[in-house]
């Protein structure tokens, strides 16, 4: 019988990606339930679904930052059987710290973090009953390192990295898989709405030198890196694919080979050093961001990468 799949953040981007490529899957593995906020931008997914629509693809409603809605809506599944939760919803968010209101960071945190928590502790205790189960999250290279001006955002993914790991071993106990996914940038409305979003910021609060900086320097390199080396949303849900299909899902899965040696300066170098220093010199020094794919790809050849510095 086919796996259900319950997503959340369908309305867009990687969500609806993900939600039409396992509704359309070749093999008929899957019976897509693709959940969202706002049912009234429905329009969109019922579009890409095609003929999944009805068959393989229902819509439902799904607020992650509601008990009540994630209870409804899981409490509306047939047996509240669940195979496969992936975890999508999320919200982004740049600037400078000074200019953010705490208020502002939890509301980030509500989604980002406590939504996936929401979500997984739904479905949890039946999958734990029924020993089978796969929860995937879709988290983000900054769940790993952290970026210039992104400090909220990563927290979040951080939070949600930390939360999942030690859940993974429990869980392995219980035949039950947790996968992080964890995309760089991604050409979606998250990037255009954050942009749009950030340039308008009065940044109210941070001094001008730091206003400067993420004005003039991070935000046209921002725009830089998604241009260069940004993926579509369908190479992510590709990603997704593999890993829901796979025997033994991995825990942590890069989408994309330019991020890999980013995040190996972290460990190449316990101390932290490397990678801080190597991103403020990138940022600040050679001006442009862009010059970290360069370097990316430079690294990819070298040796600390090639002895497998890289993590799984
Ligand atoms: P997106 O803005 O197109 O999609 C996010 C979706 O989440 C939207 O459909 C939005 O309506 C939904 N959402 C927000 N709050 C919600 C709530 N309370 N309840 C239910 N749904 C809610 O952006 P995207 O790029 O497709 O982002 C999807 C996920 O991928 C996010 O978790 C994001 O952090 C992650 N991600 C994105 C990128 C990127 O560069 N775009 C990179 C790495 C990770």
């Amino acid at each position: 019988a086919p796996r259900t799949v319950l997503i959340t953040g369908c309305s867009s981007g990687i969500g609806l990606a993900i939600a039409v490529r396992l509704a359309r899957d070749p093999q008929r593995r899957f019976q897509v339930i693709a959940t969202m906020r706002d049912l009234r931008k429905k329009e969109k997914l019922e579009e890409a679904a095609g003929p999944a629509l009805g068959r393989t693809l229902s819509i439902q409603h799904l607020d992650v930052c509601s008990d009540s809605s994630v209870a409804e809506c899981v409490g509306s599944i047939p047996g509240g059987r669940v195979d496969v939760l992936v975890s999508n919803a999320g919200v982004g968010h740049v600037g400078p710290v000074e200019s953010i209101s705490v208020e502002e960071m939890k509301h980030l945190f509500d989604t980002n973090f406590f939504g996936a928590v929401r979500m997984i502790k739904a479905v949890l205790p039946d999958m734990k009953r029924r020993r089978s189960g796969h929860i995937v999250v879709i988290s983000s290279v900054m769940g790993l390192q952290g970026i210039v001006f992104n400090d909220v955002y990563a927290a979040s993914k951080f939070a949600v990295e930390g939360f999942c790991e030690s859940l993974a071993v429990q869980l392995l106990q219980f035949d039950v898989f947790i996968s992080m996914v964890e995309p760089g940038p991604v050409n979606t409305d998250f990037e255009r709405k954050l942009l749009e979003e950030a340039s308008r910021r009065e940044c109210a609060g941070a001094d001008a030198a730091t206003v400067r900086y993420f004005r003039d320097v991070y935000l046209p390199a921002s725009r830089d890196i998604f241009a260069a080396l940004g993926q579509s949303p369908e190479a992510v849900a590709e990603a997704v694919a593999r890993v829901v299909g796979a025997q033994r899902p991995a825990f942590r899965m890069q989408t994309n080979r330019l991020y890999t040696p980013l995040v190996a300066l972290k460990y190449a170098d316990p101390s932290g050093d490397l990678s801080v220093r190597t991103l403020h010199r990138l940022l600040f020094r050679s001006g442009s961001l862009l010059r970290l794919s360069v370097s990316a790809l430079r690294c990819l050849t070298c040796a600390c990468c090639r002895r497998g510095v890289t993590p799984a």
